[in-house]
């Protein structure tokens, strides 16, 4: 038994689970992030805020809209790795645990209470063959989970293949994602309350104009939830 130690130190090692944020080796009950790295991240609590900050960056367009994200986006800290994790590296276990907590909170709060259907903010289906999944729509089958509501994927589409919007400003992002939406199916958007779910919301000019989509049918009321906000 001994001679084969070595070979299991060394599988230990090479595969043994480590923090996505700090990568230091997980020890215990851990999982995907160390307690370390979990007591850092930046909960928002806007849940149960009402006139939150996104609220208030979505009401110009959205009047009256209820809207949460879980945590602030800080660049170069823990919410970043998570992000990140979750879009770039494809770690879809980061999006299962914090939609989890994301569809608890919304669930909690009471704000959201007579939703009929979840949307996922749509990509364009050449990111989507690009990236292989979509982030939000990953997020949003824990929040369905949780609140025991359906996810619509197929009721509006990205029809605008959008450049990447993290190096524009305000007014460039608005420009370059307005109109990129297009409702597919108006009869059974009629009259629902729908939950618009984003990964990050920085000046709102992405989940503004799926907004200008959905209300395109009539009667249509749109909240938004968020796993992260940078605004
Ligand atoms: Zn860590």
């Amino acid at each position: 038994m001994y001679a084969f130690r070595p070979i299991k130190d060394l599988l230990n090692v090479m595969f043994s689970p480590t923090c996505v944020a700090c990568g230091e080796a997980l020890v215990g009950d851990e999982r995907l992030l160390c307690l370390e790295c979990l007591s850092h991240i930046p909960y928002t609590n806007f849940a149960t805020m009402t006139d939150n900050p996104l609220e208030k960056l979505l009401e110009d367009t959205i009047p009256h809209v209820t809207a949460t994200a879980l945590m602030y986006f800080e660049k170069g800290e823990v919410s970043q790795s998570i992000i990140h994790g979750i879009k770039y590296y494809g770690n879809l276990r980061l999006a299962k645990l914090f939609g989890r907590q994301l569809g608890e909170s919304i669930l909690e709060s009471h704000r959201f209470d007579d939703l009929d259907m979840i949307i996922p903010v749509p990509l364009h289906p050449l990111r989507w063959m690009k990236r292989g999944f979509n982030q939000s729509r990953e997020i949003s089958l824990s929040i369905s989970d949780k609140l025991g509501i359906p996810i619509e994927n197929h009721l509006i589409a990205r029809t605008h293949y959008t450049t990447s919007q993290t190096r524009k400003s305000h007014h460039e992002r608005s420009k370059n994602v307005s109109g990129a939406f297009k409702p597919h199916n108006l009869k059974q958007l009629k009259g629902k309350h729908v939950l618009l779910v984003d990964d990050v919301i920085t000046t709102g000019s992405t989940v503004k104009a799926c907004y200008s989509a959905l209300t395109q049918a009539e009667g249509v009321r749109v909240s938004v939830a968020s796993l992260a906000f940078a605004g």
